[in-house]
């Protein structure tokens, strides 16, 4: 795909405010048409297990039923988040669940971005590689806190591998009426006032904007866990370095 005439984030927030919910599902359900007619089975879905992603999914799943998609899960997930993961692989198979195998515990509190590289970022670049990805597709939304308002719709940030962000310039609001109209299950957290979800010790019931009760009461408050910030793509040369040198 090829990055689109939208250079700045002024052009972003333009098309967030100025196009109404029906616009917004068309122009996202042409991302993705697009995104898999270019790359087909090399198109991966990541789900969070949150409402946007429940949006994306489902729209997905309207531009074709044959589109996979990929959990990342971690040991501090709440319950309630496991109990809906396991009904949305059930009912879509098509779903693999990804899951660091590492033993180490409580570093979330002494190093939230190190906890966050081995639970969430090492296992999505390994959902990555497994399905042979060269476009994932994405729930990021440019209004859900401060660290996502300078993203694009279609990123060429690694290379080899697309990152589609095609529910980008759709509001809280739109993707509550989008779950209602569409009669999409969601995690019951949201009934206790949860807007953004994640693992149980980094996620509060907060009062600011979307993310802010990410991470509360360290340097990473309303910030991210890195699958949207860092590299992602393994690159083959040096994998294949790294076997050699393992030879040596
Ligand atoms: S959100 Fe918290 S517990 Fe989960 S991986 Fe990141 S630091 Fe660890």
């Amino acid at each position: 795909m090829k990055e689109q005439n939208i250079t700045t984030s002024e052009d972003v927030f333009k098309l967030v405010n100025g196009l109404t919910l029906n616009q917004k599902i068309e122009r996202s359900l042409d991302l993705i048409n697009d995104a898999y007619n270019e790359y087909g089975d090399n198109l991966i879905v990541a789900n969070s297990l949150g409402k946007d992603s429940c949006v994306v999914w489902d729209l997905a799943k309207q531009v074709s039923s044959d589109i996979k998609g990929f959990i990342v899960t971690t040991p501090y997930k709440p319950k309630e988040t496991k109990q809906y993961m396991q009904y949305f692989v059930d009912r879509y198979p098509e779903t693999k669940i990804f899951q660091s195998d590492s033993k180490v515990d409580n570093l979330y509190k002494t190093d939230p971005d190190g906890c966050c590289e081995i639970f969430k970022v090492e296992p999505t670049r390994e959902a990555l590689e497994h399905f042979q990805s060269e476009c994932w597709v994405t729930g990021l939304r440019c209004t859900e806190g401060r660290t996502r308002t300078d993203y694009r719709e279609i990123e060429l940030r690694d290379t080899g591998l697309t990152k589609l962000n095609p529910i980008l310039i759709w509001e809280e609001r739109e993707i509550w009426q989008y779950l209602a109209m569409n009669s999409v299950k969601v995690n019951e957290l949201y009934r206790d006032g949860y807007r953004s979800l994640g693992c149980t010790p980094c996620t509060a019931i907060s009062t600011g904007d979307e993310r802010s009760g990410r991470w509360v009461g360290s340097s990473k408050c309303g910030g991210e866990c890195g699958i949207h910030t860092r590299p992602l793509k393994r690159q083959k040369n040096s994998l294949e370095q790294i076997s050699v040198e393992a030879n040596i």
